[in-house]
Protein backbone atom coordinates (compact mmCIF):
# COMPACT_ATOMS: atom_id res chain seq x y z
CA UNK A 1 0.00 0.00 0.00
CA UNK A 2 1.53 3.71 -1.04
CA UNK A 3 2.18 6.10 1.41
CA UNK A 4 -0.79 7.73 0.21
CA UNK A 5 -3.67 4.93 0.69
CA UNK A 6 -2.06 4.23 4.15
CA UNK A 7 -2.80 7.86 4.97
CA UNK A 8 -5.95 7.88 3.75
CA UNK A 9 -7.17 4.36 5.08
CA UNK A 10 -6.21 6.28 8.62
CA UNK A 11 -7.81 9.15 8.12
CA UNK A 12 -11.06 7.03 7.12
CA UNK A 13 -10.61 5.37 10.27
CA UNK A 14 -10.01 8.07 12.82
CA UNK A 15 -13.06 10.17 11.32
CA UNK A 16 -15.02 6.38 11.91
CA UNK A 17 -13.93 6.31 15.01
CA UNK A 18 -14.77 9.76 16.17
CA UNK A 19 -18.00 10.31 14.19
CA UNK A 20 -19.56 6.92 13.88
CA UNK A 21 -22.52 6.03 11.82
CA UNK A 22 -24.68 4.38 14.22
CA UNK A 23 -27.91 2.43 13.23
CA UNK A 24 -31.08 4.73 13.67
CA UNK A 25 -33.09 1.86 15.23
CA UNK A 26 -30.85 0.22 17.81
CA UNK A 27 -27.20 2.04 17.23
CA UNK A 28 -24.99 -0.47 16.28
CA UNK A 29 -22.20 0.76 14.03
CA UNK A 30 -22.25 1.18 10.45
CA UNK A 31 -20.06 1.55 7.44
CA UNK A 32 -20.43 5.36 6.86
CA UNK A 33 -23.51 6.44 4.36
CA UNK A 34 -26.14 3.99 5.75
CA UNK A 35 -28.91 4.97 8.23
CA UNK A 36 -30.31 1.34 9.46
CA UNK A 37 -28.19 -1.87 10.55
CA UNK A 38 -30.23 -5.55 8.96
CA UNK A 39 -32.18 -6.31 11.78
CA UNK A 40 -33.18 -2.69 11.95
CA UNK A 41 -33.81 -2.24 8.00
CA UNK A 42 -35.81 -5.83 7.94
CA UNK A 43 -38.23 -4.33 10.74
CA UNK A 44 -38.78 -1.31 7.85
CA UNK A 45 -41.80 -3.37 6.03
CA UNK A 46 -43.44 -2.15 3.10
CA UNK A 47 -47.13 -2.68 2.08
CA UNK A 48 -46.77 -5.79 -0.14
CA UNK A 49 -48.29 -5.31 -4.00
CA UNK A 50 -50.31 -1.87 -2.62
CA UNK A 51 -53.41 -0.69 -4.83
CA UNK A 52 -52.74 2.46 -6.57
CA UNK A 53 -55.43 4.82 -4.95
CA UNK A 54 -55.50 3.78 -1.32
CA UNK A 55 -51.89 2.61 -0.63
CA UNK A 56 -53.26 -0.64 0.99
CA UNK A 57 -52.77 -4.00 0.20
CA UNK A 58 -54.72 -4.92 -2.59
CA UNK A 59 -55.95 -8.15 -2.38
CA UNK A 60 -57.18 -8.58 -5.77
CA UNK A 61 -53.80 -7.97 -7.77
CA UNK A 62 -51.68 -10.40 -9.35
CA UNK A 63 -48.10 -10.69 -10.41
CA UNK A 64 -48.35 -9.00 -13.86
CA UNK A 65 -49.61 -5.90 -11.80
CA UNK A 66 -53.08 -5.95 -13.68
CA UNK A 67 -56.06 -4.74 -11.08
CA UNK A 68 -53.87 -2.06 -9.83
CA UNK A 69 -56.69 -0.87 -7.28
CA UNK A 70 -58.23 -2.78 -5.16
CA UNK A 71 -61.91 -3.40 -5.06
CA UNK A 72 -62.99 -1.18 -2.14
CA UNK A 73 -61.57 1.80 -4.60
CA UNK A 74 -62.87 1.01 -7.58
CA UNK A 75 -66.55 0.47 -4.92
CA UNK A 76 -65.88 3.88 -3.45
CA UNK A 77 -62.72 5.68 -4.92
CA UNK A 78 -61.01 8.43 -2.89
CA UNK A 79 -60.67 11.77 -4.34
CA UNK A 80 -56.90 11.74 -5.62
CA UNK A 81 -55.42 10.28 -8.75
CA UNK A 82 -52.92 7.80 -7.13
CA UNK A 83 -51.06 7.43 -4.06
CA UNK A 84 -47.70 6.23 -2.58
CA UNK A 85 -46.53 5.98 1.03
CA UNK A 86 -44.77 2.69 0.79
CA UNK A 87 -43.89 2.18 4.64
CA UNK A 88 -46.07 0.22 7.05
CA UNK A 89 -46.50 2.63 10.17
CA UNK A 90 -45.11 0.48 12.34
CA UNK A 91 -42.60 -0.83 14.54
CA UNK A 92 -39.43 1.04 14.02
CA UNK A 93 -40.50 3.20 11.24
CA UNK A 94 -43.26 4.56 13.22
CA UNK A 95 -41.05 5.55 16.41
CA UNK A 96 -38.78 7.76 13.66
CA UNK A 97 -41.72 9.36 12.44
CA UNK A 98 -42.98 10.19 15.32
CA UNK A 99 -39.50 11.53 16.60
CA UNK A 100 -39.60 13.25 13.01
CA UNK A 101 -42.91 15.55 13.95
CA UNK A 102 -42.33 16.03 17.48
CA UNK A 103 -38.51 16.40 18.18
CA UNK A 104 -36.87 17.86 14.96
CA UNK A 105 -35.30 14.78 13.83
CA UNK A 106 -34.48 16.14 10.63
CA UNK A 107 -31.82 13.92 10.05
CA UNK A 108 -34.57 10.86 10.25
CA UNK A 109 -36.30 12.48 6.90
CA UNK A 110 -32.93 12.47 4.98
CA UNK A 111 -32.63 8.62 6.04
CA UNK A 112 -36.53 7.37 5.31
CA UNK A 113 -36.70 9.46 1.81
CA UNK A 114 -33.17 7.41 1.37
CA UNK A 115 -34.86 4.14 1.66
CA UNK A 116 -37.97 4.62 0.23
CA UNK A 117 -37.08 6.38 -2.90
CA UNK A 118 -37.06 4.27 -5.56
CA UNK A 119 -40.96 4.01 -5.03
CA UNK A 120 -41.51 7.19 -5.70
CA UNK A 121 -38.61 7.53 -8.87
CA UNK A 122 -40.46 4.28 -10.58
CA UNK A 123 -43.92 6.05 -10.31
CA UNK A 124 -44.99 7.14 -14.17
CA UNK A 125 -45.64 9.88 -15.55
CA UNK A 126 -43.46 11.70 -12.51
CA UNK A 127 -45.28 14.85 -11.28
CA UNK A 128 -44.23 18.22 -12.31
CA UNK A 129 -44.23 19.90 -9.07
CA UNK A 130 -44.25 18.81 -5.33
CA UNK A 131 -46.50 20.76 -2.97
CA UNK A 132 -45.74 19.91 0.87
CA UNK A 133 -48.85 19.71 3.03
CA UNK A 134 -48.66 23.14 4.73
CA UNK A 135 -48.75 24.05 8.41
CA UNK A 136 -50.79 26.80 9.73
CA UNK A 137 -48.18 30.31 10.74
CA UNK A 138 -49.56 29.43 14.30
CA UNK A 139 -48.56 25.48 14.63
CA UNK A 140 -45.33 26.26 12.53
CA UNK A 141 -43.66 29.37 15.00
CA UNK A 142 -44.78 26.50 17.10
CA UNK A 143 -43.06 23.47 16.41
CA UNK A 144 -40.14 25.57 14.21
CA UNK A 145 -40.47 23.75 11.05
CA UNK A 146 -42.83 21.58 8.87
CA UNK A 147 -41.74 17.44 8.26
CA UNK A 148 -43.60 17.47 5.15
CA UNK A 149 -42.16 20.39 3.80
CA UNK A 150 -38.87 18.76 4.86
CA UNK A 151 -39.70 15.05 3.58
CA UNK A 152 -40.67 16.98 0.04
CA UNK A 153 -37.00 19.16 -0.08
CA UNK A 154 -35.26 16.00 0.11
CA UNK A 155 -37.35 14.02 -2.37
CA UNK A 156 -37.39 17.33 -4.37
CA UNK A 157 -33.47 16.99 -5.08
CA UNK A 158 -33.53 13.43 -5.33
CA UNK A 159 -35.56 13.25 -7.77
CA UNK A 160 -35.21 16.70 -9.13
CA UNK A 161 -38.83 17.67 -9.30
CA UNK A 162 -39.21 21.60 -9.13
CA UNK A 163 -40.39 22.39 -4.88
CA UNK A 164 -43.31 24.90 -4.73
CA UNK A 165 -43.73 26.10 -0.94
CA UNK A 166 -46.38 28.53 -1.65
CA UNK A 167 -48.96 27.57 -4.31
CA UNK A 168 -51.03 25.48 -1.72
CA UNK A 169 -51.86 27.29 1.93
CA UNK A 170 -53.38 26.56 5.13
CA UNK A 171 -55.56 28.75 5.90
CA UNK A 172 -57.52 27.91 8.79
CA UNK A 173 -55.89 26.95 11.74
CA UNK A 174 -57.39 23.52 12.90
CA UNK A 175 -57.00 21.29 16.00
CA UNK A 176 -54.55 18.42 15.62
CA UNK A 177 -55.71 15.60 14.24
CA UNK A 178 -54.49 12.75 16.35
CA UNK A 179 -57.09 10.83 18.14
CA UNK A 180 -60.17 12.28 15.70
CA UNK A 181 -62.13 9.44 14.33
CA UNK A 182 -62.58 9.55 10.27
CA UNK A 183 -65.39 11.15 10.28
CA UNK A 184 -64.18 14.04 12.94
CA UNK A 185 -61.21 14.74 10.76
CA UNK A 186 -62.63 15.35 7.56
CA UNK A 187 -64.86 18.11 9.33
CA UNK A 188 -61.76 19.47 11.08
CA UNK A 189 -59.95 19.85 8.37
CA UNK A 190 -63.04 21.29 6.09
CA UNK A 191 -62.21 24.63 4.05
CA UNK A 192 -58.65 23.85 6.11
CA UNK A 193 -56.50 25.31 2.38
CA UNK A 194 -56.56 27.17 -0.50
CA UNK A 195 -54.63 26.87 -3.89
CA UNK A 196 -53.01 30.14 -5.34
CA UNK A 197 -50.69 28.93 -7.99
CA UNK A 198 -47.44 30.42 -8.73
CA UNK A 199 -47.69 28.85 -11.99
CA UNK A 200 -49.74 26.31 -13.93
CA UNK A 201 -50.12 22.89 -13.08
CA UNK A 202 -52.33 19.90 -14.28
CA UNK A 203 -50.02 17.17 -12.18
CA UNK A 204 -48.82 17.53 -8.98
CA UNK A 205 -47.93 15.50 -5.83
CA UNK A 206 -49.32 16.86 -2.40
CA UNK A 207 -46.13 15.27 0.05
CA UNK A 208 -46.65 14.71 3.91
CA UNK A 209 -45.00 12.79 6.31
CA UNK A 210 -47.58 10.12 6.62
CA UNK A 211 -51.04 9.34 5.56
CA UNK A 212 -53.82 7.90 7.64
CA UNK A 213 -57.43 8.29 7.10
CA UNK A 214 -56.57 10.24 3.69
CA UNK A 215 -58.96 13.32 5.13
CA UNK A 216 -56.12 15.51 4.72
CA UNK A 217 -55.38 14.27 1.05
CA UNK A 218 -58.83 14.54 0.34
CA UNK A 219 -59.51 18.22 1.30
CA UNK A 220 -56.95 19.10 -0.66
CA UNK A 221 -57.61 16.84 -3.80
CA UNK A 222 -60.71 19.08 -3.29
CA UNK A 223 -59.18 22.55 -2.82
CA UNK A 224 -56.99 21.30 -6.33
CA UNK A 225 -59.40 19.80 -8.28
CA UNK A 226 -61.48 22.75 -8.41
CA UNK A 227 -58.76 24.71 -9.20
CA UNK A 228 -58.07 22.94 -12.55
CA UNK A 229 -55.53 21.04 -11.38
CA UNK A 230 -56.79 17.63 -12.88
CA UNK A 231 -53.96 15.08 -11.87
CA UNK A 232 -53.29 14.72 -8.18
CA UNK A 233 -51.04 12.39 -6.74
CA UNK A 234 -50.90 12.26 -2.42
CA UNK A 235 -46.95 11.29 -1.59
CA UNK A 236 -46.39 10.12 2.05
CA UNK A 237 -43.80 8.02 3.56
CA UNK A 238 -45.63 6.00 5.89
CA UNK A 239 -48.96 4.75 5.48
CA UNK A 240 -51.59 3.55 8.85
CA UNK A 241 -52.79 0.48 7.88
CA UNK A 242 -56.74 -0.69 8.81
CA UNK A 243 -58.17 3.03 7.98
CA UNK A 244 -59.27 3.42 4.55
CA UNK A 245 -59.47 7.06 2.91
ZN1 LIG B 1 -30.22 -1.51 14.08
ZN1 LIG C 1 -57.55 0.79 -2.69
Amino acid sequence: MSGRRIQAALSAFITRALDPALCLGCAHVLEPGQYFCDACGLTLECVPQPCTLCGLENHSSDPRGSNPVCARCLYDPPRWQKLIAPLIYQGIGRDLLIQLKFSEGLHLANALATRLVEYFRRSRPQPEVLLPVPLHRERLLDRGYNQAFEIARILSSMLDIPLDTRSLLRIRHTESQSGLSASKREKNILGAFAYEPADVYTHVAVVDDIVTTGSTANEISKTLHRAGVSNVEIWGLARVLGIKG
